[in-house]
């Protein structure tokens, strides 16, 4: 398949390219040139698929033959190594859990699928020196990409993150891996942390020494097997027989945008949610077609206080900038900290689930935009990280305890190591003296 950059259609390159550059040379997105569509008998063959089947059927085309079946096949496995199962909350909604991976964000899928994707690439490019992934954080995305790198071949990962603002249990993820990851704990707040990547990456004298690589949200290979949750939604649906409805809590728009993928080739979801915190330059453009991208604004679901959505620009496509059209398929809810914390209570006390905020976020927009309907219709919301990582909030709001799921108690006891650095300096100076 080829990927050309949404800012000049001319710009063509392979999937592979589009992997190891992440961006465009001319900062456009990479979107692939034709959206595949499903074949004919996919939906009659799909109550007996797989999930790994699902997934190599419906991301192979996305390939091509840039990666040998076989390496493809283990490169799934290894991605969906859990469960996604949907939890009925009322009679027509759903909490569709994307958090049962490594470290309990849907990230994991993308982060995982992508890491196996560019370890394979360098193998093949028998690369003698290593790639260098820089990542900044603010508490998900690091953990997740971290985990997923984990042991790869070829590649180290260097993490930045904003001392004291991540919770313990992200600080755990980021900090106790050791073998190809490494922590910085920076003086400052995350776009501090962000800057100094950005830095980073056009400084000319890293570059002779490195091979940098971004393992940002917008990566093909990070984007794309977010397709997978919607087809494993809809194959657990199928028995409802009512039109599917996705509410999805969104900071960047990739996941999102990735549902609007896997419907343009054909899976029959009925209309798209885009529930947003106090960041709500979607919700707003698709009000008033007025597109203004904010200043970001501070919320209990940080992982999605984004002003300037990188993603959208991949909606746009998919619905051929046409805002009818786009309209037609998604609509769009904002709610602040206090409505997403008497959320959080309502879906404890009346139907006795503990989300976390960004799934309230998702209820919220879910209950909606089903009350705008009037024929009925199954909904989902994507419930995209445990309410164990966002601890302190929701341990205040439900006024009890969460009990820590089994599996994070051996983190918890791992020893943090992490190299302090308080300025860009200390990050050029490990990155040109480490191996
Ligand atoms: C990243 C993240 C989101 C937002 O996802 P996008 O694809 O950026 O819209 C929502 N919830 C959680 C928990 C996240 O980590």
């Amino acid at each position: 398949m080829k990927y050309y950059s949404l800012n000049n259609p001319a710009l063509e390159t392979t999937f592979k390219a589009a992997v190891k550059m992440g961006l465009a040379p001319d900062k456009g997105l990479y979107f692939p040139k034709e959206i595949p569509a499903l074949a004919k008998d996919f939906l009659e063959r799909l109550p007996n698929l797989s999930k790994e089947a699902i997934a190599l059927e419906v991301i192979e085309p996305y390939i091509g033959n840039e990666i040998p079946k076989a390496v493809l096949k283990q490169i799934i496995d290894e991605t969906l190594c859990f469960e996604f199962p949907i939890i009925p909350v009322t009679d027509t909604i759903g909490s569709l859990e994307l958090f049962h991976g490594p470290t309990l964000a849907f990230k994991d899928v993308g982060a995982r699928f992508m890491a196996r994707c560019l370890g394979y690439f360098n193998q093949q490019d028998q690369q003698t020196e290593k790639s260098t992934v820089l990542v900044a954080t603010s508490g998900d995305t690091g953990g997740a990409v971290a985990d997923g790198f984990l042991g790869v071949r070829g590649i180290d990962v260097v993490i930045l993150y904003p001392k004291g603002k991540v919770s313990e249990i992200q600080e755990k993820q980021l900090t106790t891996l050791g073998k190809n990851i490494t922590a910085l704990e920076v003086d400052g707040v995350f776009d501090d942390c962000q800057d100094m990547v950005k830095t980073a990456f056009l400084d000319p004298e890293i570059n002779t020494k490195k091979n940098l690589t971004s393992a940002n949200s917008i990566n093909v290979a990070r984007w794309l097997p977010q397709m997978f949750y919607y087809f494993f939604a809809f194959q657990a649906l199928a028995d409802k027989n009512k039109p599917l409805v996705f509410s999805v809590p969104s900071g960047n728009f990739g996941n999102l945008c990735a549902g609007m993928m896997a419907q343009k080739m054909g899976l029959p979801i009925h209309h798209f949610v885009a529930s947003t915190n106090s960041n709500k330059v979607v919700p707003e453009y698709l009000k008033t077609g007025n597109y203004q991208t904010q200043k970001t604004i501070p919320t209990i679901s940080n992982a999605m206080d984004v002003g300037a959505p990188s993603n959208f620009v991949r909606i746009q496509q998919i619905m051929n900038h046409d805002f009818d059209v786009l309209q037609k398929h998604l609509s769009g809810y904002s709610y602040d900290d206090a409505q997403t914390k008497a959320a959080l209570v309502r879906l404890y006390q009346s139907y006795n689930y503990i989300a976390d905020p960004h799934g309230a976020v998702g209820f919220l927009g879910l209950e909606a935009y089903l009350n705008t309907l009037e024929t009925s219709a199954y909904g989902v919301f994507l419930e995209t990280a445990h309410p164990i990582k966002f601890l302190d909030v929701v341990e205040e709001t439900l006024q009890r305890t969460i009990d820590m799921p089994e599996r994070l108690m051996p983190l918890l006891n791992r020893e943090k190591k992490a190299l302090s650095i308080d300025s860009y300096t200390g990050l050029k100076n490990y990155l040109l003296n480490t191996d």
